[in-house]
């Protein structure tokens, strides 16, 4: 079932499972969240705060959103935090809010599931499921998640090889759910300047290996607000499909990420930068 077809530069035969494999679809996959496209020419891009925090703050960041020509709104109401004692998330409490807001603004959103348990309640308000980096290894949720006819971004877990990101990938293709999106969001290195070092050449691997569209996630790559606009450009550069960013009306006051979130008149002003960047590599980026 498995095709090989890349020798890494260590000469490691690498194995690149069936269903995710670029040859199983040359063109390449186009995931359709909720009416916005992503794997096509079009980058698009994806914003939000990093939790669901308030109503007002869930306005304030879906008016940047809007404005800056964000297609996508993301945030979390089940938060993965290091700490037990950090903030969790909303819940579904957060989701009403998130829902109510997509449907006021036309903005598909993205939220992370945890849990099997939770996967049909969030799906209900979701318009595409986030796995995140800490459950890319979470099987059980992969499959569960396969089962679910709503797109899932899956995020690169943050010691995962490339291959290991598309063997996961692979158990979500495997249940029936072709619509995947894959997430670089950086990884574990010995660097302690930034958060995680965010691996961009693993897009054009990726684009290379398989069929599924390939997203960069700058805000949790570096961790630092000043890094995020350049890295997000780089990103657009090396190919991906688009980019998945924080940001927050009040970032010193926010629950989660507030360092790395963007103030909304940054993240307006970059995604100007960034159109001329798309444009120059054959790919457009349509601004409001
Ligand atoms: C997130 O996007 O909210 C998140 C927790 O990211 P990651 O899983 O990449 O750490
Ligand atoms: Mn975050």
């Amino acid at each position: 079932m498995e095709i090989n077809t890349y020798n890494t530069p260590a000469n490691i035969n690498f194995t690149v499972p069936v269903r995710v494999n670029r040859e199983s679809n040359p063109e390449g996959t186009i995931v359709n969240v909720n009416g916005v496209k992503v794997g096509g020419t079009e980058v698009v891009v994806i914003a939000g705060p990093c939790a669901i925090e308030s109503s007002e703050q869930l306005y304030e960041t879906a008016r940047a959103a809007k404005k800056g020509g964000a297609r996508i709104m993301r945030g979390g109401a089940f938060k993965p935090r290091s700490s037990p004692y950090s903030f969790q998330g909303l819940g579904e409490e957060g989701l009403k809010m998130m829902r109510k807001i997509s449907n006021e603004t036309g903005l598909p959103i993205v939220t992370e599931v945890m849990d099997t348990r939770e996967m049909e309640m969030v799906a209900g308000y979701a318009d595409m499921l986030q796995i995140g980096s800490r459950n890319m290894h979470n099987y059980p949720l992969l499959k569960e998640a396969g089962l679910i006819r709503k797109p899932v971004l899956l995020k690169r877990g943050m010691m995962a090889t490339i291959e290991e990101f598309l063997l996961a990938a692979e158990y979500i293709l495997n249940q029936g759910n072709t619509q995947v999106i894959l997430c670089e969001r950086g990884i574990r290195t010995f660097e302690t300047s930034t958060r995680n070092t965010l691996d961009l050449s693993a897009v054009p691997v990726l684009k290379k290996l398989t069929h599924l569209p390939v997203i960069v996630d700058p805000s949790h790559g570096t961790g630092i607000r000043w890094i995020v606009p350049p890295m997000a450009k780089a990103a657009i550069a090396s190919g991906a499909d688009g980019l998945i960013m924080e940001i927050h009306h009040k970032p010193e006051e926010a629950l989660c990420d507030g360092q790395q979130s963007l103030y909304p008149e940054d993240f307006i002003g970059l995604m100007t930068e960034l159109k001329k960047i798309a444009l120059a590599v054959g790919r457009e980026l349509s601004l409001p």
